[in-house]
C-alpha cells in the first residue's frame, strides 16, 4: 500500500490573489489563488503555498468550474471509472455546506472517504485542524498533489477504506482532536462503508455522507416501514439518522442517473438495546432481509440454514405473527426474536 502525505514548503502566505479563472504560463494552467480561501486560511497558519509559477498552488474555487476540470483532468490524462463511482461535485455551493455540517472545525480532524480531485478536501482542510483522506484510485495522486499543494494538514491515503484499520488511525492520526467523517461517498459501497464506520464503534462526532437519494430513503427508514432493510436495522441500532439536504445531479461531473442526498448519523453514547449475542443479532437481521419477498420466518431459515419450525416457535414466543414480515418488526421485536433464535439452537 502507497501512503502519500501531502506536505510541501511554506511560501508566500501573505498572497493577496483572488481565484478566478485559471490561466496558463509557459503551456501550464494555472490555478490562481484566492483571497477569500487559500490567504485566509493561510492566516489561520495551515497552509503551505508555493507561488503558482513554481508549479505548486492550485486552488479550490476553480475545481468547482466544469472547464478548469476538464482542463486539469485532460492535463492529467484521467479517465473518469464509473466502478469507482467517480461522480465529482462541481456545484460551488455544495462543498462548504457539507463542511461546515460536517464539523469542518477548529478542534476537530476529518476522515474523508473518497478525495477524487480534492475539491471538498479543500473545503475541509480550510477549517479543520487535520484531514485525512482515502483514495483508491491512483492516478489521481498527482492531481491530489497538484490541488492540495497549499496544504500541511491534510493526508492522502492511497488505498481501498474497505481494507484500512480506522482503529489505527485514531490512534496515530487524530491525537488530542475530535473526529468526525465527512465525503462524497463512493456509490458502489455505501452500504458497507457506512456499515464499517458503525460497527468500528469508534467515537465519530458525527458522521455525513452525500449518498444516491434512494439509499438515503433506506439508510433513514424507520423501524417498521416499508422502506426498511438490513442496513436500515444497524443504522438506526447505531445512530439517529437523518437527512440534511438534496443535491441535484447536475452538482456533478459525470453526472449521476440519480440525485442525491447530504446525511448526518448521530452516533448513539448508549445503545438502548442489548441483544444477548450481537454478532447473530446482525446475522438474523441480515437474513431477514434477504429475500424481500419471503416473510420473516422463511427467509430467516433459509438465510441461516435453520429448521423452519425452530425459527417459527422463536417468532411465536415472543408474539409474532407467523406471516409478519421483517419491515413490520420494531428494534425491541427483532432483538427478542434474535435472542429467542439463540437460545433455541444452544
Ligand atoms: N470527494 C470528491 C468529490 O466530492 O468530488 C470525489 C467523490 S467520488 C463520488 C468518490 C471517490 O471515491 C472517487 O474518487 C473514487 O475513486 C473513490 N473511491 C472509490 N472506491 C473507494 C474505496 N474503496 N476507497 C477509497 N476511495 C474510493
Amino acid at each position: 500500500m502507497v501512503i502519500y502525505s501531502l506536505s510541501l514548503p511554506l511560501a508566500d502566505a501573505s498572497h493577496p490573489c483572488r481565484c478566478e479563472a485559471p490561466v496558463r504560463r509557459a503551456g501550464k494552467l494555472i490555478f490562481r489563488l484566492s483571497g477569500c480561501g487559500a490567504y485566509r486560511s493561510a492566516a489561520r497558519g495551515r497552509q503551505r503555498q508555493r507561488p503558482a509559477d513554481q508549479g505548486g498552488v492550485q486552488q479550490v474555487e476553480g475545481l468547482s468550474n466544469i472547464s478548469v476540470i476538464r482542463e486539469l483532468l485532460k492535463k492529467h490524462d484521467f479517465s473518469f471509472s464509473k466502478q469507482l463511482g467517480q461522480n465529482f461535485l462541481v456545484d460551488p455551493s455544495v462543498c462548504p455546506k457539507i463542511a461546515e455540517l460536517g464539523k469542518a472545525e477548529k478542534g476537530f480532524g476529518i476522515i474523508e472517504i473518497g478525495a477524487g480531485i480534492g475539491v471538498l478536501t479543500n473545503e475541509l482542510a480550510k477549517s479543520a485542524d487535520k484531514v485525512v483522506s482515502f483514495e483508491i484510485d491512483g492516478r489521481l495522486m498527482p492531481v491530489l498533489y497538484e490541488t492540495l499543494a497549499e496544504y500541511q494538514n491534510v493526508r492522502i491515503i492511497n488505498a481501498d477504506v474497505m481494507k484500512y484499520d480506522l482503529n489505527e488511525l485514531f490512534l496515530n492520526d487524530f491525537k488530542g482532536l475530535d473526529v468526525a467523517v465527512c465525503a462524497n461517498l463512493p456509490y458502489y459501497i455505501t452500504s458497507p462503508v457506512i456499515m464499517k464506520l458503525l460497527e468500528s464503534r469508534l467515537p465519530f462526532r458525527t458522521i455525513t455522507v452525500m449518498v444516491q437519494k434512494e439509499a438515503a430513503r433506506r439508510l433513514c427508514a424507520p423501524m417498521g416501514s416499508r422502506e426498511m432493510g438490513a442496513v436500515s436495522v444497524a443504522v438506526n441500532y447505531f445512530s439517529v439518522p437523518k437527512i440534511l439536504f438534496e443535491v441535484s445531479r447536475g452538482s456533478f461531473v459525470p453526472p449521476p442517473h440519480v440525485d442525491s442526498c447530504v446525511m448526518q448519523f448521530a452516533l448513539r453514547e448508549e445503545i438502548p438495546w442489548r441483544p444477548t449475542d450481537e454478532k447473530f443479532f446482525f446475522r438474523v437481521a441480515r437474513g431477514a432481509f434477504e429475500q424481500r419477498r419471503k416473510n420473516l420466518v422463511n427467509s430467516v431459515s433459509s438465510a441461516l440454514g435453520t429448521d423452519k419450525k425452530i425459527v417459527s416457535e422463536a417468532a411465536a414466543s415472543c408474539g409474532l405473527s407467523p406471516n409478519v414480515r421483517p419491515e413490520q418488526l420494531s428494534m425491541e421485536q427483532f432483538v427478542a426474536f434474535s435472542d429467542n433464535l439463540k437460545n433455541a439452537l444452544k
